[in-house]
């Protein structure tokens, strides 16, 4: 049930005399298809000790704005209920991750953390596991396959991880068993916020209120996402493979905030599939290409490249060609300011900006082009770097998240294979407007945003 998915990270031992079991939910913020709340109410039943669900949200996170607060505690309020419903008491606290583990955690028997790849919440994990005085796991519930049972080394290129995963995925496509508690927590005094009104808890946060809500476009929780996945196998999964690449139709699935947040399991969405459709049709294929293989090979990057999310990680042939051609003649320069409010000379380009302010996310297609336009009208490309994470995680719904950091890298070579040698881009793939024209009825787009 959890193969290859839990690993003890430090050398406590379940404390005999604690309360209760802890699960500090953060990446799987879901009741459903969450490994790491089947798993903690596995221990405390075989510890005959009750289960507690603790949230901890802070407005001293980087990227803390309203935008994505808003959706996240939209998402997270459902799973509160849902987990109630179970008889798990579910503690929302205006802590920091690691004081709010410790905190909590020290009445605790052990606590079970979610695995997340990215380096600070990494970092929040060792520093709660060296702190605790019990055993402290960590469960991987983000993946059908667990990134360390395919590679214990950065892979390259996604062929590679999709030879690897089909040779085993059979064995991860398994449907989650739900654990009954034997114990009841619903009365266990911990403190907690005594808000369930979204309203008040973003009023409480210190938070940046500049960029815009997107509630008319994504509204969280795992019940909205489920009805997009409903949307999606019915009506856009059968021409999927046919249509996934163009800006101007809507035949993605427009999941990843919801996967961003955990709000749906990606093994659920699959499983979900598969009930419906055969594995060898082409659009299932498609769609697990993305869905499986690039999604955990964005893991499997970010997890063994200690510069996922710098200039610094892209491949040195990559480097090369692009310092070689720094010097190079750009028609047009721009700096950030320029590039945030889409005041470029290229409608096509501030469309995909524009998708990005007002919606939250851009599609597939315009988020290549729209990154690697940034690379061509800045002269130094570790600043294109920065600059297309800086706007990516700070106005995408489904920023911060290792899709994105793979996304920005192959943008830059990561991944691809050196092309023919042009201005500017030396051997990376270029992308071109006349390319968007040739594709697609672009103006259609331009229209949709402007
Ligand atoms: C420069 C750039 C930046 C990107 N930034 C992000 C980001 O911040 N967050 C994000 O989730 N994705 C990002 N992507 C990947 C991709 O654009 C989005 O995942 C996709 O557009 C999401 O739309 P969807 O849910 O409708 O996708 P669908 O086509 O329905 O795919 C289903 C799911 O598969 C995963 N997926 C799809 N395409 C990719 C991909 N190329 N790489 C990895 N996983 C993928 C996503 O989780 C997605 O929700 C970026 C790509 C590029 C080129």
């Amino acid at each position: 049930m959890f193969e290859g998915r839990v690993k003890k990270i430090n050398d406590r031992e379940d404390k005999k005399d604690g309360k209760f079991v802890l699960y500090c939910m953060e990446v799987s913020q879901r009741e459903d298809f969450n490994h790491s709340l089947e798993f903690a109410i596995e221990k405390a039943n075989s510890l005959s000790k009750p289960v507690i669900v603790a949230f901890f949200i802070t407005d001293k996170y980087r990227y803390s704005n309203q935008r994505y607060y808003r959706f996240m505690l939209e998402g997270i309020l459902k799973t509160k209920e849902k987990v109630e419903k179970r008889g798990i008491k579910f503690i929302i606290r205006k802590q920091s991750f690691i004081e709010g583990c410790l905190d909590i955690g020290k009445n605790s028997a052990c606590i079970v953390l979610d695995r997340n790849y990215l380096k600070t919440q990494r970092n929040w994990r060792i520093e709660v596991a060296k702190k605790s005085d019990v055993a402290v796991y960590e469960v991987e519930s983000d993946v059908l396959v667990p990134i360390e049972t395919i590679a214990t080394q950065q892979i390259p290129y996604a062929y590679i991880y999709r030879k690897k995963i089909y040779e085993i995925l059979e064995n991860f496509l398994k449907p989650l068993d739900k654990i009954e508690p034997k114990i009841n927590s619903l009365d266990l005094d911990i403190e907690g916020l005594q808000l369930d009104n979204l309203e008040e808890i973003l009023n409480m946060l210190n938070i940046d209120k500049t960029v815009s809500t997107v509630e008319k476009y994504f509204v969280g929780g795992s019940d909205e996402a489920e009805k997009r996945l409903k949307i999606f196998i019915e009506r856009k999964l059968p021409k999927y493979r046919e249509f996934r690449s163009d800006p101007t139709k809507d035949y993605t699935s427009n999941l990843s905030p919801y996967l961003h947040f955990g709000q749906i399991s990606p093994l659920k969405i699959a499983l979900e599939v598969l009930r419906f459709y055969d594995r060898e049709d082409e659009n299932v294929k498609s769609f697990f290409d993305e869905l499986i293989i690039w999604r955990e090979l964005a893991r499997n990057f970010c997890w063994y490249n200690p510069f996922y999310n710098q200039y610094e990680g892209i491949p040195d042939w990559a480097k090369k060609t692009l310092q070689e051609h720094k010097r190079d003649y750009r028609e047009y320069e721009y700096n950030l300011e320029d590039f945030e409010q889409a005041k470029t000379h290229d409608p096509y380009w501030n469309a995909a900006q524009k998708e990005l302010l007002k919606t939250g996310k851009i599609h597939n297609y315009m988020r290549m082009y729209w990154c690697k336009k940034i690379i061509e009208w800045t002269s130094e490309p570790k600043n294109a770097f920065d600059i297309a994470c800086y706007l990516n995680d700070k106005y995408g719904l489904d920023g911060r998240d290792p899709n994105g950091y793979l996304g920005i890298s192959w943008c830059f070579g990561n991944f691809d294979r050196p092309m023919q040698e042009r201005k500017i881009f030396g051997k990376i793939r270029y992308m071109s407007d006349k390319g968007l024209e040739r594709k697609f009825s672009i103006a259609d787009y331009v229209k949709k945003y402007l």
